[in-house]
């Protein structure tokens, strides 16, 4: 490279990131006037979105954002940087009210979005997204992005569900027709028990030959193509809760920032766990199967888990 060379080439790596709007301002042999259209300042954001010698070009690489009017587009877009999203279906993604006078398709490229608002195909889908409706509503969220809200709604890892667990009266019940279905009769007395307004009679509890109840179990979870809106959850159905004739459901949400089909299935089966009585567990999920079976072993190997002493069925 001769000394010519070397000097173009400094002057490039030292001016050739700079506008020449940017450049105008130090240098007075420079013009702030685009170049192209000689009508607008020079620079890159005049060049892209508003610069009349590149209409065309624009038209022809996407007619819908090139009708676009620039000033609707915040000047963080325009650079090619996306801001939060608001969670107001009514204005633009970014949150900014929409002219009425402006063409519906272009409303919707910005963010319009009616979902919620027009009619479900049914009564439950409407029940759906009328409670969405309620949710996104809330003046409790007024203020925070869509992430945020979502953030909101997902809550920490670990905050759990508190499920609603048999009372005392439904254990000590649960325990005379375990008597019951495993042959001891304590006396005369207890051939009926009350549930209730409802009067119950031993003999009809009927889990298994083995005092086994059966529990099927369930895990959910949506997963949407951005995992922050994706919300899951387990329950269990309980045909007959021992010591009533009753069906019985446990269920929470799975609360945190990530999950996965497999962890709510897995919720699923450990709250199976702590149910207080022995109990087949269906499930559709290989995963927990496979678990479930190797958990068992290594407790298998250690010994009983629950000891006898402690005066309640073991849950193994
Ligand atoms: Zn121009």
């Amino acid at each position: 490279m001769d000394d010519e060379a070397k000097a173009i080439t400094k002057a490039i790596s030292a001016g050739g990131d700079m506008s020449k709007e940017k450049i105008a301002q130090f240098n007075e042999d420079i013009e702030n006037i685009c170049t192209y259209c000689l009508d607008g300042p020079a620079n890159d954001v005049h060049t892209r979105w508003t610069c009349k010698a590149f209409k065309e070009d624009r038209i022809k690489i996407d007619a819908e954002i090139a009708a676009i009017p620039p000033d609707l587009l915040p000047y963080c877009i325009q650079c090619v940087v996306a801001p939060a999203m608001a969670l107001d279906g009514n204005s633009s993604f970014w949150g900014h009210q929409l002219p009425d006078e402006l063409d519906d398709k272009i409303k919707k490229l910005l963010g319009r979005n009616t979902y919620l608002k027009t009619p479900a195909r049914d009564g439950q889908a409407q029940l759906l997204k009328d409670q969405a409706l309620g949710i996104a509503e809330d003046d409790e969220w007024s203020g925070l992005n869509a992430r945020q809200f979502m953030m909101k709604q997902k809550e920490a890892y670990g905050t759990g569900s508190n499920l609603d667990f048999p009372k005392a009266t439904d254990i000590e019940m649960l325990h005379q027709g375990l008597d019951q279905s495993q042959g001891t009769r304590l006396n005369d007395d207890n051939d009926k028990v009350t549930d209730g307004e409802d009067t119950i009679t031993l003999n009809q509890f009927q889990p298994d030959g083995q005092g086994f109840y059966d529990v099927f179990g369930d895990g959910s979870y949506t997963t949407p193509r951005n995992w922050i809106a994706a919300l899951g959850g387990f329950g269990l159905w309980i045909p007959r809760w021992p010591g009533t004739l009753k069906q019985t459901f446990q269920f929470g949400a799975i609360k945190g920032l990530k999950a996965s089909s497999t962890r709510m299935e897995l919720a699923g089966w450990i709250t199976s766990l702590t149910l207080p009585f022995k109990n087949n567990y269906a499930t559709d999920n290989a995963a927990v199967v496979g678990k479930a079976t190797k958990m068992l072993a290594a407790a298998k190997k250690r010994g009983r888990p629950c000891s006898r002493k402690r005066n309640h069925p073991d849950i193994f």
